[in-house]
């Protein structure tokens, strides 16, 4: 998965650099959260580096955690453009980790491309844009980017196949990242997976903490907004698919903060014949979506053909843009149903 060469340069090139730097994908999730941390805290702790993170936008505060057990500096790059910005610009190695294409870092797209050191890519989507990189490590068949860069950071010279090297809290952000990419091991999850959940946990990890950050604190409106989803917004189809639509009055109401309904979208799938579930939140001027499905459904294919987007086949995102697609975001609903079930129908037979 992971060629020794590679490795081996990359190890060289953190040798020659000062400057790291490690940034992730717009909107982060536990994932990006996780990876961007054992990266800056490797370079730092490990390799004696100037290393820091640059997010494009703020992560929730619900993975804020992830970044407050470690020992880093982090630069909003949304918020502090102008310093994000100048850190690029004397950056000598760039950790790009958790996407596929320097697009998925939106506001933060240019500033990346002009950033004159080496690009690392450390990813798990398919298609990876290789001409945006000067190395590339990616591969579908891990559950997170947390556990690719895991089998990298193994492989630097320092570490040897020995995670008690890694800095707890390095270890610590690997964990999370892959707990959250595989929704606590029920996706997703492969051979390796388990084997740096074993790994990780010999290291020192406390895994009993981390549940208890990631599932165990919720804030009560987040549960009752998950209440009146379940009870008033989710549509079944027949074709076996679930629709809802969270519209900005629904977030006022229940007074959500940023990325608290993450993960909402998995609940639908655990009614027995929903095959695919789509959930889309009313944003300025559009709609973002997040799409996940059972095995043998695309969510991806969807994603990419009427959400502009694209990601993994059982999850994945894009949007619908207003006017575009639709007039306005009271049509969503009945535009959603619309195209999943032609997408039923022409892909797999299933007719509403
Ligand atoms: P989420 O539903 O959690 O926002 O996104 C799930 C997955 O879909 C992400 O991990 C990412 O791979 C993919 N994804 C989300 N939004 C987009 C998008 O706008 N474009 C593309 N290409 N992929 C996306
Ligand atoms: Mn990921």
């Amino acid at each position: 998965m992971i060629e020794r060469e590679n490795a081996l340069l990359l190890s060289k090139w953190i040798d020659s650099a000062e400057v790291i730097s490690a940034v992730c994908h717009a909107r982060p999730d536990g994932d990006a959260a996780g990876c961007v941390v054992a990266a800056a805290l490797y370079a730092s702790l490990c390799r004696g580096k100037d290393a820091l993170i640059i997010l494009p936008d703020a992560a929730p505060a619900s993975i804020q955690f992830i970044f407050d057990q470690a020992p880093l500096r982090v630069i909003d790059a949304r918020s502090n453009p102008l310093e994000a910005g100048e850190r690029l610009r004397r950056t000598d190695l760039l950790f790009c980790l958790d996407f596929n294409t320097l697009s998925r870092t939106e506001g933060l797209e240019e500033a990346l491309r002009s950033c004159p050191g080496r690009k690392v890519l450390v990813d798990h989507h398919q298609a990876p844009a290789l001409e945006e990189f000067d190395l590339c490590f990616s591969s579908t068949g891990v559950s997170s980017a947390c556990e690719l860069l895991y089998n990298l950071l193994l492989q630097m010279p320092d570490i040897d196949s020995d995670a008690s090297r890694l800095p707890l809290p390095a270890a610590t952000a690997l964990m999370c990242g892959m707990t959250t990419d595989t929704n606590n091991f029920a996706n997703s999850v492969f051979p390796g997976t388990l084997r740096m959940a074993s790994e990780l946990l010999a290291a020192g990890v406390d895994r009993g903490d981390l549940i208890d950050k990631l599932y165990f604190s919720e804030r009560p409106n987040r549960i009752a907004a998950q209440g009146e989803m379940l009870s008033s917004k989710m549509s079944l189809l027949s074709c076996g698919v679930a629709v809802t639509v969270l519209d900005k009055s629904f977030y006022e109401r229940h007074a959500l903060l940023d990325g608290e309904t993450e993960g909402f979208v998995n609940i639908p799938l655990t009614i027995k014949d929903i095959k695919l579930s789509i959930l889309a939140r009313e944003e300025d001027g559009r709609l973002r979506v997040s799409l996940r499905s059972k095995r043998g459904v695309s969510a991806r294919e969807l994603a990419v053909q009427s959400f502009h987007g694209g990601g993994h086949e059982q999850a994945s995102g894009g949007k619908i843009l207003i006017p575009d697609d639709i007039a306005s975001p009271s049509l969503a609903q009945a535009y959603i149903e619309d195209v999943a079930a032609r997408f039923m129908r022409e892909n797999y037979a299933i007719e509403k």
